[in-house]
C-alpha cells in the first residue's frame, strides 16, 4: 500500500475526491491506489495508477541479451 504524503497532496487529492497524479476530479478516479499520511484513502484513474506501480523487482531475471557472449 502506497502511503502519500498529504504535504504534497491538494484538499481534493487528500480526501479522495481527485486523481493524485493528474487532479481529474470528474469522472471520479475508479482506482484506490493507497493512503494520504493523514489516512484517507487515495484514488488515481486507471492509466494514472499505472505511473505509480513500483519499480520492478530489480532481483527479477529480465527478457535480453544473454550476458555471458
Ligand atoms: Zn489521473
Amino acid at each position: 500500500m502506497l502511503v502519500f504524503d498529504s504535504a504534497h497532496l491538494n484538499r481534493l487529492q487528500e480526501d479522495g475526491l481527485a486523481c493524485v497524479v493528474c487532479d481529474k476530479r470528474f469522472p471520479l478516479p475508479a482506482l484506490t491506489v493507497g493512503v494520504s499520511s493523514a489516512s484517507s484513502p487515495v484514488r488515481a484513474c486507471e492509466e494514472c495508477a499505472l505511473l505509480l506501480e513500483p519499480p520492478a523487482d530489480p532481483t527479477t531475471p529480465r527478457p535480453g541479451p544473454s550476458p555471458d557472449r
